[in-house]
């Protein structure tokens, strides 16, 4: 059988999803007999690769580098999971968005509050251009399943997996009365 082409995704998140991902222990040797890992921030590969079957997708959509990603890998993916509340709704993530658009939540850290070389980071080669509204990630592109959680906890994620990894769809009832 051909092995399944994994990945896993870092957008607008504190990496706490990747955490509980990790603390799959040694559960991860048995996903690796599965799958080959062709992307992801525990890996060192800088592309996203063409014909992924199925990515988990942390973090919501804060600025432009984080929107092109995404649509990436949509573009180049099967199966696409948001990982965790900040993927799903926006969550902490977007705590920002009653603040106002983004000139008025960069105005005062960056401008009235630096006295030396007052200026909005904006080059976008250094620093990604923050989108005016942080969004969870189907407001960008279609999700196939949303797992949450802050951070969905690890038997959570593993019931996911192994039910995609079976051919079946996984649902949070499943998940919580063979793991719970
Ligand atoms: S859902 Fe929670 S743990 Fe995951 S990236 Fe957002 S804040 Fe971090």
């Amino acid at each position: 059988m051909a092995r399944l082409r994994f990945a896993t995704v870092w957008l607008g998140g504190c990496s706490g999803c990747h955490m509980s991902f990790l603390d799959l222990d040694e559960w991860l040797f048995e996903l690796a007999q599965k799958v080959d890992v062709v992307f992801s921030p525990v890996a060192d590969v800088k592309e996203y690769p063409e014909n992924v079957d199925l990515v988990l997708v942390e973090g919501a959509v804060a600025n432009v580098e984080n929107e092109e990603m995404l649509l990436r890998v949509c573009q180049r993916t099967k199966t696409l999971v948001a990982l965790g509340d900040c993927a799903v709704t926006g969550n902490v993530t977007a705590l920002r968005n009653p603040l106002g658009v983004a000139l008025e939540v960069l105005r005062p850290v960056y401008i009235e509050k630096n006295d030396l070389n007052a200026c909005i980071p904006d080059e976008r080669e250094t620093v990604p251009i923050l989108l005016d509204r942080v969004v969870p990630i189907h407001a960008v592109v279609k999700v196939d399943f949303f797992v949450p959680g802050c951070p969905p906890p690890a038997r959570v994620i593993r019931a996911t997996l192994e039910a995609l990894l079976e051919g079946r769809t996984p649902t949070l009832e499943w998940t919580e009365r063979k793991f719970g």
